[in-house]
């Protein structure tokens, strides 16, 4: 749970870099990004308690089968390593994150057994989804920001800030993701979209104000930046995975609204 609890924490080094943006947004734009923010903080509390298949299994059941929704059996685990963002805007690594396996109990279900993601975590990525997020967002926002010093500060290559800059781009189309933030908003206005953005940092901060929207209307999605909860809740509705190197589906936001 430790790994979870750190997901959500302050990363001060983008709302620093916020303080000190002295570019072409407007003071409108620069509000409405640190209103977002302190969002990711204010979800560090129901991250700590929020319950999760990872690290109790013997208190609880695995969730039902995605497939019949019927019961399961816990179906072995280990110990994963991840990078995830902790306090003070630092990247660590956590070596030894609880990953279980679940199974259906009915033997001639297709679901069959599979992993239980903890929270945060996603399929094939060592550094979560949050960090790429935060990175893009710095990227975006921070004066004279590189691949490279981002990179140095998520501790990883530049090459991999630029293929998360790749992967995000593809993700959706702005305009239509602004559209659905005017659907959700109450008051039917569109996100501001401020000129010169670069399209990967302008997604980050479309789809971190769309989940804001989703979540004020009862959407449950997993605490911690928009971008990685909104991927989450697509693969555990969906098992839709967004590969980073290979042809990913975009994502299906309008599905995520579906109830609201
Ligand atoms: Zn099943």
């Amino acid at each position: 749970m430790a790994g979870a609890a750190l997901v959500g924490r302050r990363v001060s080094f983008v709302l620093n870099a916020i303080r000190r943006y002295k570019g072409s947004l407007s003071r409108q734009t620069v509000s409405w990004f640190r209103g977002l923010f302190p969002f990711w903080r204010a979800q560090r509390l129901a991250m700590d308690f929020r319950p999760s298949s990872a690290g109790c299994k013997q208190e609880v059941r695995p969730p039902p089968c995605p497939v019949c929704w019927g019961p399961c059996w816990w179906d072995g685990w280990r110990l994963v390593a991840q990078m995830v963002a902790g306090a003070e805007g630092l990247v660590v690594r956590l070596i030894e994150v609880s990953r279980h396996r679940a199974r259906c109990q009915d033997a001639t279900c297709p679901g069959r057994s599979w992993t239980i993601y903890e929270a945060g975590g996603y399929p094939c990525r060592t550094f979560v989804v949050a960090v790429a997020a935060l990175a893009l967002a710095a990227l975006a926002v921070e004066v004279g920001a590189t691949l490279t010093s981002v990179a140095r500060r998520c501790r990883c290559d530049p090459r991999t800030v630029g293929r998360w800059q790749c992967w995000v781009a593809g993700l959706g189309d702005p305009t239509a993701f602004g559209r659905l933030c005017s659907r959700l908003s109450p008051d039917g206005f569109p996100p501001p979209r401020p000129d010169g953005m670069p399209l990967a940092g302008l997604l980050v901060l479309l789809l971190e104000h769309l989940a804001q929207l989703l979540r004020d209307q009862g959407v449950p999605l997993e605490p911690g930046p928009g971008l990685a909860a909104l991927l989450r809740q697509q693969f555990d509705r969906f098992r839709a995975v967004s590969w980073l190197t290979r042809a990913s589906p975009p994502l299906q936001v309008e599905a995520a609204m579906a109830g609201v």
